[in-house]
């Protein structure tokens, strides 16, 4: 039997296309390594709870088309997210806010909340006599000032990068927006929210009357003789492996999850818990049952699932997340997805296969606007 379509990956990028192409009338076989679907959105339920096993999604886009697309799907909650930063014990509201600048300062006007960021900026700058910021250290504390920097950006930052914040370069602090209002909701994105039940019901809904195969890896399985079976191969794994590395390997940075259950309802109260200092480990403690339970459901689901989060240096075998958009790393790039674009019946799609980061939203866009 032919298909159309054998689609590697069962993400958001796979398991859309198949959608698509089955109301086109096509006939698709999704294949995925893992022993489920849904690539990193996939959710395990512990005690009831959805977690989020290759760490914590939120669905936020500005994409009326998008929005609506998922929610034709599967509704989406009311979940919105705010944040907190833990810092030496004291807690802050993020993003940068009015909210923030009270808990820092004490300031109560928006006013009073500049003066306070203009007198330390103006010191970062005093302190550079004439020169440009050399460093992220030294970018951010012209952008925000010394209080901000210390106890909410200094050490989340490094322990992300592994790396001193003066040994970092200036141009991955671009902006530092601060909002002179009381609102913690972290996405300026006109829609946001989690699907009612779970991203599992998403990816189910999409992949709904379509046939799949899970712990089945494309390189042992289909790579040699794929042709036989389908006319054409959506590949959304790492576009490197394709290639067998042939032009070298691609870097990635990762995470690595720390879950417990916590017996009690309510551990943080709150679904994402940043860790700024340094000495914490951890950058982030997610508690899963907030995305999704609300008021009393927290209460009536005995216990909490929590993970900590660490940023870990990538290593062979580990989970690739995030390219690393360094020079080098980006001719690599670029190389591969010029070889990609000369195979013959190919589609190359989603983050590895193309080696970007994509937001969960813009993936959906990208594969609603295809022609299949
Ligand atoms: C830690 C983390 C947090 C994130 N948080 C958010 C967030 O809050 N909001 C947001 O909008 N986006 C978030 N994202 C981005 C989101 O995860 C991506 O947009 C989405 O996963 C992209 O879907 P995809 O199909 O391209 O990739 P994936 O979901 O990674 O799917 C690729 C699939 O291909 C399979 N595969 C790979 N190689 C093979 C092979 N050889 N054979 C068979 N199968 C194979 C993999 O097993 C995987 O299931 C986050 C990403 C990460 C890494």
């Amino acid at each position: 039997m032919k298909y159309d379509y054998l689609i590697v990956g069962s993400g958001l990028f796979g398991a859309t296309f198949a959608y698509k192409a089955k109301k086109a009338g096509k006939r698709c076989l999704v294949i995925d390594k893992r022993p489920q679907l849904g690539g990193n959105v996939y959710c395990e339920n512990i005690e009831g709870i959805n977690v989020h096993k290759y760490g914590a999604h939120i669905f936020h886009t500005n994409n009326k088309k998008v929005w609506d697309f998922v929610n034709s799907i599967v509704e989406f909650n009311r979940y919105t997210n705010c944040p907190v930063a833990n810092y030496k014990g004291k807690l802050y509201n993020l993003p940068f806010n009015m909210n923030t600048f009270y808990q820092m300062w004490g300031v109560k006007t928006p006013a009073e909340a500049v003066a306070k960021i203009e007198e330390q900026k103006a010191e970062a700058v005093a302190a550079l006599n004439g020169r440009e910021p050399q460093n992220l250290e030294e970018q951010a504390l012209t952008l925000v000032g010394k209080d901000i920097f210390e106890k909410l950006i200094k050490g989340y930052t490094e322990k992300q990068w592994g790396r001193s914040c003066t040994e970092l370069p200036a141009f991955i602090i671009k902006r530092l927006p601060v909002r002179l209002i009381f609102d913690n909701n972290y996405f300026n994105d006109k829609y946001q929210g989690i699907p009612e039940g779970g991203y599992n019901k998403l990816i189910d809904g999409l992949l709904e009357g379509i046939e799949t195969k899970t712990s089945v890896d494309f390189f042992k399985e289909y790579k040699d003789n794929w042709r036989e079976i389908a006319d054409k191969l959506v590949y959304t794994g790492a576009v490197d492996e394709y290639f067998d590395f042939k032009l070298g390997k691609l870097d990635w940075r990762t995470v690595s999850f720390q879950t417990r259950v916590e017996d009690t309802p309510n551990f943080q109260g709150n679904a994402v818990v940043n860790y700024t200092e340094r000495e914490v480990p951890y950058t982030r403690v997610i508690e899963h049952k907030h995305f999704e339970m609300f008021g009393q459901a927290v209460y009536d689901c005995p216990k909490t699932v929590v993970s900590e989060e660490y940023s870990t240096e990538y290593k062979d075998g580990m989970e690739p997340y995030y390219p690393v958009n360094n020079d080098k790393n980006n001719a690599l790039a670029e190389a591969y997805r010029q070889l990609a674009e000369k195979e013959k019946d190919v589609i190359f799609g989603g983050r590895l296969g193309t080696y970007k980061y994509y937001d969960m939203a813009p993936v959906i866009e990208i594969v609603l606007n295809m022609d299949i």
